[in-house]
Parts: C-alpha cells; sequence; structure tokens
C-alpha cells in the first residue's frame, strides 16, 4: 500500500523519478527483518500509541516529496491516525501537533 504524502500544499522541486525511485526502495525495506522487528513493538513512533504491527505504516520523516529518502534513519513506524494527520496538516500543523504530542507525553498520559 503505497499512500505517502499525496497531501495538497507544499510541494518542492525534487529530481524527476526521486519520489517513484524511493518509494520502490520503501516496498522493499518494508520486507526486511530490521523493519518486521521495528513493526513488531507495535508502537507509533510519533503518539506512542500501542498499534497492531499490521495496522502500523512506513512513514517518512522527511516526506519523499520534499526530497526525503529511504533510509533507516527517515523511515518510522507511525499509526494510521498520524500517518492521516501527517498527510493533511501543512508541515507547521504538523510540529505542533508533535508539540502536543511530546507536552501530553511529559505529563505521563
Ligand atoms: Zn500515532
Amino acid at each position: 500500500m503505497i499512500e505517502e504524502m499525496q497531501g495538497p500544499g507544499f510541494l518542492v522541486e525534487v529530481p524527476p523519478g526521486h519520489v517513484r525511485k524511493e518509494k520502490e526502495k520503501a516496498r522493499a525495506l518494508r520486507k526486511t527483518q530490521w523493519w518486521q522487528r521495528r513493526i513488531a513493538k507495535g508502537r507509533c513512533h510519533y503518539c506512542g500509541a500501542s498499534v497492531p504491527p499490521r495496522d502500523l505504516t512506513m512513514d517518512h520523516v522527511v516526506p519523499l516529496v520534499r526530497g526525503g529518502r529511504t533510509t533507516k534513519g527517515n523511515v518510522v513506524p507511525c499509526c494510521k491516525e498520524c500517518n492521516n494527520k501527517k498527510k493533511y496538516y501543512l508541515p507547521i500543523e504538523w510540529e505542533e501537533y508533535l508539540k502536543t504530542l511530546q507536552a501530553g507525553l511529559n505529563k505521563g498520559e
């Protein structure tokens, strides 16, 4: 299932074929032991929610459409809720959302 970053706005110039190439890499990376171990923990990288591994998606921290790449340092397990928010929020709104989560986690909620 390919669903990264088809939201509106904030497109930047990336080399032709960049997104397609990186999505192919993501597909391969999803099959690796490394990724399977990451989602086996069943936890969303952003909100910390417990999520069944099959419901975790691979999210690019720096979106492909903004020049991000499929590397182990740039992909995280992400729940559907965060994934949707990230897709439809503007980058600035997403930052705010992360701060809200951070504040919540610090309070032990
Ligand atoms: Zn989440």
